[in-house]
């Protein structure tokens, strides 16, 4: 088929009529369906429900270190969670620092912190006579966004590119502006184009040159071994060694967490950094908490043993979720290929896939699906403050409906595009 771009009038019309009759024939199949949130499906869930059976009255309950794990205390985590997070992490085991259950509340703690406290001495953020600033590429994850809304960071759009973000623009602004003090950074399998920054974007932020003494670079790996083929995985260089490498130790604190491996929101989460930061962090720590939760700590180092275990549990999940990812994509192929009216990612690990519709047109498609009862992620999410200036970007989430309805979801999803495309182009004939 041509392109959209290319019909007359009349073509499009034509096309409309029998694209709204389609329309009228899925809404009568009353879906409800949502493609709006990266959430495990049950059957994911499943295979972690083992770790149910590894902790129970009659077990050992104490760690290596011989501390009884029912108890307060150990506020670093126990050792062997320390081993399995720092590996998960690849870091030295001194530089992990094992939290509670969500990653994302140790960035919020963290940003939190820096407002209040101060990022390792120096003056605390809210304490400064202007508003500070964080970089944020995008598209990207709505929740980091929410975090540094919510504190009154003045958020600066920086685009990201297939090698992650435009460097040039990074390093001009952080070299530059001293109130500057954060990125947001997901460098694997991002959140949402699936995405993985190359070496010389990794190498690029390890000899940063921030005007800041405080800046950080906020590196949420939180898709890091969430591959979706066997053969063909990509492989990111560990930012905490290249940073000491370029003499810049402290420019990094790396997030990660076991949600999407084990269960989301009752995982561990840990964050690893230089001794100095995670002393920083520790000094906050102290007041905060007499101790995570070590049972749930245990029960993971149970389970999975060590990272071996890990990939091995991954290899499920991807059995579960590339039927799902190729479902969506060959009906965007099938349907939309060729129209010149969208393109998407092709992700070979994470959560999403990332929809690039004619600018304009998100917000509109997004409330076409509705109409058909398909809840797609709010258009704008993956920006700033919501508003995504070309009001173009969509980012589909195919892990949690199963492979059927995904189908039908995928049908929907084209059919909203297809005719909010076509009345785009109306416009302008
Ligand atoms: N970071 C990213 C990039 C995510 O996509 C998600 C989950 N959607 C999280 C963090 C949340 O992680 P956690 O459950 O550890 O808070």
């Amino acid at each position: 088929m041509s392109g959209y771009k290319e019909m007359s009038k009349e073509q499009l019309l034509h096309e409309k009529d029998m694209l709204e009759q389609k329309f009228k024939e899925v809404q009568d199949r009353n879906l409800k369906l949502d493609m709006s949130r990266g959430k495990p499906s049950a059957a994911q869930l499943n295979l972690s429900n083992g770790m149910m059976d590894v902790l129970n009255s009659t077990s050992d309950m104490v760690c290596e270190s011989g501390v009884d794990c029912r108890n307060y205390g150990v506020m670093d985590g126990i050792p062997e969670a320390r081993k399995l997070l720092a590996d998960m992490s690849e870091v030295p085991e001194k530089n992990i620092l094992i939290y509670g259950n969500s990653s994302l509340n140790v960035m919020f703690d963290t940003v939190a912190r820096a407002m209040v406290m101060g990022v390792c001495g120096h003056t605390p953020w809210s304490k400064l006579d202007k508003p500070v600033k964080f970089l944020c590429p995008v598209p990207g994850y709505d929740r980091h966004f929410g975090i540094t809304e919510f504190f009154g960071i003045e958020m600066i759009n920086v685009p990201l590119l297939p090698t992650g973000p435009d460097m040039d623009m990074v390093e001009e602004l952080v070299s530059s502006d001293p109130y500057i003090k954060g990125i947001w950074c997901v460098p694997k399998y991002s959140n949402p184009t699936g995405n993985s920054y190359s070496d010389e974007t990794v190498l690029r932020f390890a000899h940063l040159k921030p005007a800041a003494p405080d800046f950080r670079i906020f590196w949420d790996n939180a898709y890091s071994i969430h591959h979706l083929y066997d053969d063909d995985q990509d492989v990111i260089l560990e930012l905490l060694s290249e940073c000491e490498k370029a003499g810049n130790p402290d420019l990094v604190y790396k997030f990660i967490s076991t949600s999407k491996v084990s269960f989301p929101g009752s995982g561990i989460a840990a964050m690893a950094a230089s001794e100095a930061n995670l002393a920083d962090a520790r000094r906050y720590m102290n007041y905060q908490t007499i101790g995570h939760d070590k049972l749930n700590q245990l029960r993971h180092v149970r389970f999975f043993k060590d990272m071996d275990g890990m990939h091995e549990h991954m290899k499920k999940h991807a059995a579960i979720l590339r039927p799902k990812f190729e479902a969506v994509l060959s009906v965007l192929d099938k349907e939309l290929g060729g129209l010149e009216i969208g393109s998407w990612s092709r992700p070979k690990g994470g959560y999403f896939i990332s929809f690039d519709a004619m600018p304009g047109c998100a917000k509109a498609i997004v409330a076409k699906a509705k109409e058909a009862g398909v809840i797609m992620t709010k258009a704008g999410a993956t920006y700033p403050y919501g508003k995504d200036p070309q009001d173009s970007n969509i980012r589909i989430a195919p892990s949690f409906p199963t492979p059927e309805e995904l189908a039908a979801a995928a049908e929907v999803f084209v059919l909203s595009v297809k005719l909010v495309s076509i009345d785009k182009i109306l416009e302008n004939k």
